[in-house]
């Protein structure tokens, strides 16, 4: 099996041809940094929500959920620091309008027109200076006719106005992140459920950021989705010894990496980065990365932050209201510290879509397989009619797909020979396809009864087994559940050699 991680243009052409992610807009020459989700698209980015919830909400004793609004009052964002500090300091060119990050700009080849060779155009690497006249960049790196405004500070967040009337009163701004409606809905959902420190407010949703130098596919985008946690914790306790937020900081920095692992992402392609005391934010006590090694290279994949009173703080300052906890032991009010885990579902994705993809040859042709957890596959079964042109067999084969399709997104296809569908299955990750053929149904012109059993083939080992259609359910929950092949193949017999 040949591997190596594809590089991000096979993904890109690989999720548009098979329907995972499209350019936003395409037809209208795209949107920049945009991207619409397809048909499996949608499927893999649900699972992956899915599976983040019942493994960090729904199973856990000491978390709950909420579903915040994206458009909030305006004063949280003065109160968070976003409207104040959520900003990069940028450079126009007065030429060619071009808009670069100051600190980017010496980070970019630059375009010369060289006085020493009767202005001939060059294009020389980042932070060199010309070979011919020794002229360092000081106008438009793009064009390089252009002077460059001083530095100015924009803002990443999305401007909007709320209600009819486009005044300054009626400004807001959609959220660059959803961790702030879990600090001001603190005591709603406290007193609500009456919890008890420590625990954890989830929330899976969009966030907004116009990001000036955005891209890489869906590593960043201008509108994305957050899988983010906030887990609130009395910073007087102890645990093993050690102060409350820091114990959990660690657990949580565990559970998140055990995650990854368990769905499928390969331990060499991933590592903690622990933030270096000048790059914390400044109301951050520790914060780690989880980086994973992307197309690009390592980057980002979620940050686990241990953000301290900080927030809830800020909020109880600018709203008036009281956010503490009453802690009934030592009968005082104390503001709980705060550790946050916080991913993004779409570099989520893209880190399962590359690690999971593969190249191998199969009887001398390329077969593209991606081999993701199957409770990640965007398809789960795919159930193949061998002969089209036997009614019995399509039936059946409609009457499994129906059956199985009230527990897993399930589809039929015979739209090609049986060796062409299964690379088809492959190559967008089901972990299973189910064929019906003659000796299923039997030959009633020979006067042969069928034996009822059917073809299961597994994705990653390309074996098969013959199981009685009326075990499938029971099977597939067993195997979806990520019950080894091998487990359920000893319990059922090889389909003869054909
Ligand atoms: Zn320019
Ligand atoms: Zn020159």
């Amino acid at each position: 099996m040949t591997m190596g991680a594809p590089n991000m243009d096979v993904l890109v052409s690989l999720s548009k041809r098979r329907g995972f992610v499209f350019q936003s807009s395409e037809i209208y020459g795209g949107t920049g940094s945009v991207w619409d989700y397809g048909p499996l698209g949608v499927e893999l980015k649900n699972n992956i929500k899915r599976v983040w919830w019942r493994d960090f909400v729904q199973q856990r004793a000491d978390m709950v959920g909420i579903d915040a609004s994206i458009l909030m009052h305006p004063t949280v964002w003065k109160a968070s620091g976003h409207l104040d500090h959520f900003t990069d300091p940028m450079v126009d060119c007065r030429e060619c309008k071009r808009r670069f990050r100051a600190d980017h700009v010496d980070t970019l080849p630059w375009t010369h027109y060289c006085p020493a060779t009767k202005g001939n155009k060059f294009s020389i690497p980042a932070g060199e200076p010309c070979g011919h006249c020794g002229q360092r960049r000081t106008l438009c790196p793009e064009c390089g006719k252009g002077e460059l405004t001083a530095p100015r500070q924009f803002n990443l967040m999305f401007k909007t106005f709320m209600g009819p009337v486009e005044d300054e009163a009626a400004v807001t701004y959609l959220r660059p992140e959803t961790a702030q409606a879990m600090f001001v809905n603190f005591d709603n959902v406290l007193q609500s459920m009456r919890l008890k420190l420590p625990f954890g407010i989830a929330q899976a949703g969009r966030s907004f950021r116009n990001e000036i130098t955005p891209g890489n596919f869906i590593f960043r985008t201008r509108e994305f989705e957050q899988m983010e946690i906030e887990f609130f914790v009395n910073p007087n306790d102890r645990v093993d010894g050690r102060p409350a937020d820091e114990f959990w900081h660690d657990r949580w920095i565990e559970d998140c990496m055990a995650w990854f692992l368990r769905y499928g992402l390969t331990a060499d392609n991933l590592r903690l980065r622990e933030h270096e005391r000048d790059e914390l934010a400044h109301y951050a006590k520790r914060t780690v990365d989880i980086e994973y090694k992307f197309p690009i290279g390592w980057s980002e994949l979620m940050g686990i932050a241990n953000r301290t009173d900080f927030d809830l703080k800020q909020h109880a300052k600018w709203s008036g209201k009281s956010l503490t906890y009453f802690d009934e032991e030592r009968k005082e009010h104390v503001v709980p510290f705060v550790v946050e885990p916080a991913a993004g579902v779409d570099r989520a994705l893209l880190a399962f879509m590359a690690d999971a993809y593969r190249e191998d040859e199969v009887r001398g042709e390329k077969r593209v397989v991606l081999k993701l957890h199957p409770e990640l596959a965007p398809i789960k079964v795919a159930v193949l009619p061998l002969l089209k042109k036997r009614d019995d067999i399509v039936r059946t084969a409609h009457a499994i797909r129906a059956d199985l399709a009230r527990q897993w997104r399930v589809v039929y296809d015979d739209t090609a020979a049986i060796g062409r569908l299964y690379r088809r299955q492959d190559e967008i990750g089901t972990p299973y396809c189910v064929t019906v053929d003659v000796q299923t149904v039997g030959d009633t012109e020979r006067g042969e009864a069928g034996d009822g059993r059917v073809t299961i083939r597994d994705r990653d080992s390309m074996e098969q087994i013959r199981v009685p259609t009326a075990e499938l359910a029971t099977v597939f929950r067993e195997l979806l559940d990520a019950a080894a092949w091998t487990q359920v193949a000893a319990r059922y017999p090889s389909p003869p050699r054909s």
